[in-house]
């Protein structure tokens, strides 16, 4: 956490510190979503089904490519945390850290979640965020993140020792294994780094530790995305319900969370992702 300094300053640190900052991966280059075209699509929507995602567990549901689907607030503030699959070779997942690298750290319209290598492409695109009024408050804190992982059991018995088991990991687990057909033991090496959708989120100023604060979220309230490719959504609702406090335990309020799937007219000009162009001989 730097907290430790035991060498000597530098007489020019001061302007070492002062150089400016470049962003790592400008996106001036990158095909922007046509959001517009999205727009007229969802206005024809229509609900095609449904699913409950109870407190402190998960679900699975599969989207085809072309449909939208949101994620959706009853009941009282839930954060959820999300998973994707490529419905068709599970290997393709989603891969949070780039898209933090593309994106940022929180995520909103417009946005996309990208798969990981080597297919790299947008699994997903977020066509409304009823939570976009919030932006960055006070403390550094958004919502929807792509910056924590997932409150897991290992982590809980590092620092806590106990055995719990309907952490976001396990929740994921067993409902992918339900799906697959595997133990949650061997479906667990497939669980990955989550959207936190909902959670609200940040770094503290001064040690840049992760925080989270009580989620903004309230019944209604939804995230929505374009399904990119056929997929298959793993949706667990957080123990730690609006972790404000904390998770990893049954102490929190928990809410359930709804998953709707809709048809939609096509999308003008939409094309199917293809995957990533790097050739893969890796200077071979
Ligand atoms: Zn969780």
């Amino acid at each position: 956490m730097k907290t430790i300094k035991e060498f000597t300053l530098p007489a020019d640190a001061d302007a070492r510190r002062a150089v400016a900052p470049v962003i790592c991966y400008p996106v001036d280059t990158l095909a922007q979503p046509d959001l517009d075209a999205y727009r007229v699509a969802r206005q024809g929507m229509a609900l095609v089904s449904e699913v409950l995602v109870p407190p402190r567990e998960a679900r699975t549901v599969r989207i085809n490519a072309g449909q939208f689907f949101r994620i959706v607030s009853i009941e009282g503030p839930q954060v959820g945390d999300l998973n994707l699959h490529n419905a068709n070779d599970l290997s393709e997942r989603f891969y949070s850290g780039k898209t933090r690298a593309l994106h940022g750290t929180h995520l909103s319209t417009g946005d996309r979640l990208w798969s990981s290598f080597p297919n790299m492409r947008p699994m997903a695109t977020i066509t409304a965020d009823t939570l976009d009024w919030y932006g960055f408050d006070a403390f550094g804190g958004g919502v929807h993140d792509v910056i924590g992982t997932r409150c897991d059991p290992y982590t809980n018995n590092l620092l806590s020792g106990g055995q719990y088991h309907r952490c976001c990991h396990s929740n994921l687990s067993r409902a992918l294994a339900e799906h697959t057909g595997q133990t949650p033991a061997e479906a667990e090496h497939m669980v990955h780094d989550v959207l936190n959708v909902f959670m609200c989120t940040g770094f503290t100023r001064d040690t840049h530790q992760y925080f989270m604060k009580a989620s903004p979220v309230r019944p209604d309230d939804y995230l929505e995305f374009y399904a990119e490719i056929d997929l298959l959504a793993n949706l667990s609702a957080c123990p730690g319900g609006d972790c404000s406090a904390q998770h990893s335990s049954d102490a929190a309020a928990c809410y359930p969370l709804k998953i709707e799937v809709f048809d939609a007219p096509p999308v003008a000009g939409w094309q199917a992702p293809a995957p990533n162009g790097y050739d893969r001989s890796h200077g071979l």
